[in-house]
């Protein structure tokens, strides 16, 4: 058995974290049970796979604290647990980064920076082009291979409690099968098509990119106005433009049909300026009246509103501009010019002409790459289109049905609006890196083939040169797949049928389009059920100021470094305590060092209890250990076992229950079995919501200022006999064996959030048998017999008076002084009450004896009056120093004043209210109902010493 040992002095995360770390993942302790009728109810969640470029960022340690939390604590209720992990591919990325590597071998003089770093990436570019498709993508596996688990490990670091053994990678051979699969079924059924689409391009990236990779910044522009004149040379109408040399490829004139200004013209033709191309004027209601003049040119080739425009009238498309962002042929005079320069051209030739009217300096919101912050080009080419209206509609109606809950509810709002609007999606990218699409083009006929393995002829013709269509797929396309692709489809396997749907997502808002719509449109789908059946969409962290972090205001803060400074433990406790749904998080360092204190607690009190303990003999330990047997997770209260589920009482839960009631119950110890049952109670609850923040608190106070401050206080003298006391006994003693208990279940609460502290301290406590692990055990945590409001109200009522004395001494700067004490009531049984506990209130209130009277002091006496309906009284040996007292209850009225004060100022302005989340505004209102209190109190108390100090003095 193992014996407890004396713990280091100090807590030093460094050195318990790392070793459990890697225990966790050796013991594959996280694979949910291989026996399907042996487990209880499931619960399964695939983690969103981080990308394989990245590192753990802030948010990213939010998004795993969260749901190690919860998976943590279904496991400890006795669910069978699958948390799948994985990666994501991450096509655009990765090209880029190794193209950049490629670039610093060729140039490795340059000195890191953005500029090399530019230098780098076009010439890695270059090196990608020449080097050919299956060299560059043997650097990218020899990347992957070797860079690609950064995340893993950090995440093994942080104790995620995944199932590494099932961890999947977007581009692994079975996987790569379900995303043809998907193709070509998608393809047969005709909800993938290929066709000339206006799309973003990003000249730099060489790609189309989605609308969600396109970044808006607003930037200074101008707004040119144009006259373009009738062909019948009788005037001109005036168009605005903010990109004049689009102008080129101008197809029409468009104006609102409704706009009386230009209801004449609708029909006439116009000149094209600079070309000379006759065009027509056109009514669209798309056109806004308030936008320049109020007519505008039509470009189809170089718009996506201009396009459906020329799609409505169809206009014919001129492409002006090409792939790298230079003019083309058709764009004349200006061909072969970059496009800023071809901009300057065409103004200066307006101008030249007489045709341009004015400008106007215009503030515009330029689309960029995300990337690589190039401005995007919207550009005609030919893509692969996936059809979203007929996948859409089933979505729509799975959340509106409530089929999958998304909270909070901001986000179900916001996934229905973009559901109802969305547009086809573009699937095809024009990368190297990623899932190529399963589409051959005959060179005979031009006949496409899709099929899932590489045809040996032509469908349409005998021809048998077929070339792979070179695009690949989105990023998007295959992480759509990943609920049930990464548990095997399209075979029928028992992790499918087992772990599908999920119980649970959780991600970031701004993958709520990107991957959340596209795995609920593509899990229907295919799986004809939903990929998951609840949608928890976390908060961002933020700075202290509530300031987005970014590396360019350096407010950044590094989980790993920040990690290392305060322990794991604290990181995640501090994060959780932040986490409300739908409100960000303000994140610091002090947060952190808070709760670094709070473990700080947790350890010195463990050293208390265990190095007492480890003065019972080998048979009082044998029999503490036996009362404190691990039970093994037998699904608990809120968890209904499914099938033929471990029954309660199989693995001696019933000895316990037995143990338990022939253990003596003082009132401390009613109480605090009580409390320790509501806690339970209040975090199952807190959990089941999200609300993270709750359940964090609640466990933080009781362990804090319940557990600490008032059990271990009380029953000290009973756990710290003296040695040659405990070394006759041969039994722990009932104190030993409760506080055991409920410490036991304190780590047991505590566990999800500070996984590594609570494993450590309860691998020492005295134990027999199995012990593997605190994640795999659970104590009968909600016990319903143990509540017990009476015992609690009386223990509250002795809190209150121990309290009272304690404040009374210190009004008086008489810490160190032992008064007596009268207690007076009418109520007799409040009497015998502090009668029959007489000895912890003298010791805890730092009283030397106490007397009790039947009925009320008299005023004049100065008496406490207490909530329960007492009266208290101190007598003091010496007369206290009552104007340094005073002295100092002024200093703190007037700091109190002060913050009062303040509080009331910014809750009486109105833009504080209307602008910060409800949280914070609720959150002073809290202080300053404290703050009051407090007030109050403190001149009271001044009161009493002002008219009180003949009493004081008179003992
Ligand atoms: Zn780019
Ligand atoms: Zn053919």
């Amino acid at each position: 058995m193992p014996v407890p040992r004396e713990i280091p002095t100090v807590y030093s995360p460094e050195s318990i974290e790392p070793h459990w770390a890697r225990y966790w993942v050796e013991q594959k302790l996280y694979r949910p049970s291989d026996n399907p009728e042996a487990a209880g109810a499931r619960f399964s969640l695939s983690l969103p796979p981080p990308n394989i470029t990245g590192s753990l960022h802030m948010g990213h340690m939010l998004e795993h604290t969260e749901i190690d939390i919860l998976m943590r604590w279904h496991r400890m209720r006795g669910a069978n647990v699958l948390w799948l992990p994985g990666m994501d591919h991450a096509s655009i990325s990765t090209q880029m980064i190794v193209e950049r590597e490629l670039g610093r071998e060729a140039l490795p003089d340059l000195d890191e920076g953005p500029q090399a770093r530019r230098a780098w990436q076009r010439e890695g570019q270059r090196r990608r082009l020449e080097m050919g498709p299956e060299k560059f993508l043997e650097r990218c596996w020899q990347w992957k291979e070797q860079n690609g688990d950064t995340i893993r490990r950090q995440m093994e670091r942080m104790g995620a409690s995944v199932d590494w053994t099932r961890s999947r990678f977007t581009m692994d051979a079975a996987y790569s099968r379900a995303v043809i699969e998907v193709f070509v079924r998608l393809y047969e059924q005709g909800l993938i098509y290929r066709g000339q689409y206006i799309v973003n391009w990003c000249p730099r990236c060489g790609t189309a990119v989605s609308d969600l990779e396109v970044a808006h910044e607003d930037r200074p522009g101008h707004l040119w106005y144009i006259r373009y004149p009738f062909e019948d040379g009788k005037g001109h109408v005036v168009v605005a433009t903010t990109r004049p040399e689009t102008m080129l490829g101008d197809t029409a004139v468009a104006v609102n049909p409704a706009d009386n200004r230009y209801r004449e013209v609708i029909g006439r033709k116009v000149v094209l300026p600079l070309l000379n191309r006759v065009i027509p004027v056109i009514g669209d209601e798309f056109v806004d009246p308030q936008f320049g003049t109020g007519a505008v040119k039509v470009t189809p080739a170089h718009d996506p509103n201009d396009f459906a425009i020329g799609m409505r009238h169809d206009l014919p498309r001129i492409t002006v501009i090409d792939f790298e962002a230079h003019m083309t042929r058709e764009a004349g005079p200006y061909a072969g010019l970059s496009r800023e320069k071809a901009r300057e051209a065409v103004v200066r030739d307006l101008t030249a002409a007489g045709l341009l009217e004015k400008t106007e300096d215009y503030k515009l919101s330029v689309s960029i790459c995300e990337r690589c912050k190039t401005i995007v080009e919207p550009l005609l080419s030919m893509q692969w289109f996936l059809k979203m209206q007929p996948l859409a509609t089933p979505a729509i109606r799975a959340v509106e049905d409530d089929r999958i809950r998304i909270i909070p509810e901001n986000s179900r709002k916001i996934y229905l609006d973009w559901m109802y609007r969305i547009h086809d999606w573009c699937i095809s990218r024009q990368l190297w890196w990623g899932h190529r699409i399963p589409a051959w083009h005959c060179e005979a006929c031009g006949e496409i083939v899709v099929a899932r393995e590489a045809p040996k002829t032509c469908t349409k013709c005998p021809e048998s040169v077929l070339r792979q269509d070179p695009d690949v797929l989105d990023t998007w396309f295959s992480s759509g797949l990943w609920p049930f692709a990464t548990l095997g489809w399209p075979e029928q396997t028992e992790d499918l049928r087992r772990f599908y749907p999920n119980d649970l997502m959780i991600m970031g808002f701004d993958i709520l389009f990107f991957w959340a719509a596209r795995m609920i449109m593509l899990g229907l789908k295919f799986t004809d059920d939903v990929p998951f059946h609840e949608l928890y969409i976390h908060a961002l962290v933020r700075d202290a100021e509530r300031q987005k972090m970014s590396k360019t205001k350096g407010n950044v803060i590094d989980p790993i470094e920040i990690t290392e400074r305060y322990g794991t433990d604290a990181v995640r406790f501090a994060l959780a305590s932040s986490a409300a749904p739908g409100t960000d998080i303000a994140f610091s360092d002090d947060k952190v060092q808070s709760h670094r204190n709070f473990a700080n607690k947790i350890w010195n009190a463990a050293r208390f209890i265990l190095m007492n303990f480890a003065n019972m003999t080998e048979p009082a330990l044998r029999h503490l250990a036996a009362a404190l047997k691990p039970v093994p997770v037998v699904g608990f209260d809120a968890v209904p076992a499914r099938g033929s589920g471990l029954g309660s009482g199989e693995f001696g839960s019933e000895e316990l229950r037995a143990n338990e009631l022939r253990t003596e119950k003082l009132l401390v110890d009613r109480w605090m079995f009580s409390r320790l049952a509501d806690v339970t109670r209040d975090m199952n609850e807190s959990l089941a919501k999200y609300h993270f923040h709750e359940a964090a608190y609640t466990i933080y106070h009781f362990f804090w200022h319940e557990l600490c401050d008032w059990y271990l206080e009380w029953v000290k003298p009973e756990i710290a006999r003296p040695a040659e006391e405990l070394a006759r006994k041969t039994k722990a003693s009932p104190a030993a064996i409760n506080l055991a208990r409920v410490f036991e279940a304190a780590l047991h609460l505590l566990h999800p959030f500070m996984p590594f502290i609570t494993e450590e301290l309860w691998h020492q406590l005295p134990r027999s048998g199995d012990a593997r692990s605190i994640s795999l055990t659970r104590f009968e945590l909600v016990n319903p017999q143990a509540t017990d409001p009476v015992s609690e109200k009386q223990f509250e009522t002795i809190q209150e008076l121990i309290v009272a004395a304690r404040n009374v001494k210190a009004e008086m700067g008489l810490h160190k002084e032992k008064p007596s004490a009268q207690v007076a009531s009418e109520d007799t049984r409040l009497l015998e009450l502090f009668r029959a506990h007489q000895e912890p209130i003298l010791r805890l209130a730092g009283l030397e004896a106490m007397n009790f009277v039947r009925g009320r002091l008299p005023s004049d006496a100065s008496p406490v009056p207490l909530a329960s309906g007492c009266d208290l009284r101190l007598f003091y040996e010496r007369a206290p120093d009552l104007s340094a007292e005073r002295a100092r209850l002024e200093r703190e009225a007037a700091k109190l004043r002060q913050q009062l004060e303040q509080a009331d100022r910014q809750l009486g302005n109105e833009s504080f209210r209307n602008r910060a989340p409800q949280e914070v505004v609720a959150g002073v209102e809290r202080r300053r109902a404290e703050l009051a209190d407090q007030y109050q109190r403190t001149a009271e108390s001044l009161a009493r010493l002002g008219e009180g100090s003949g009493s004081a003095a008179q003992g």
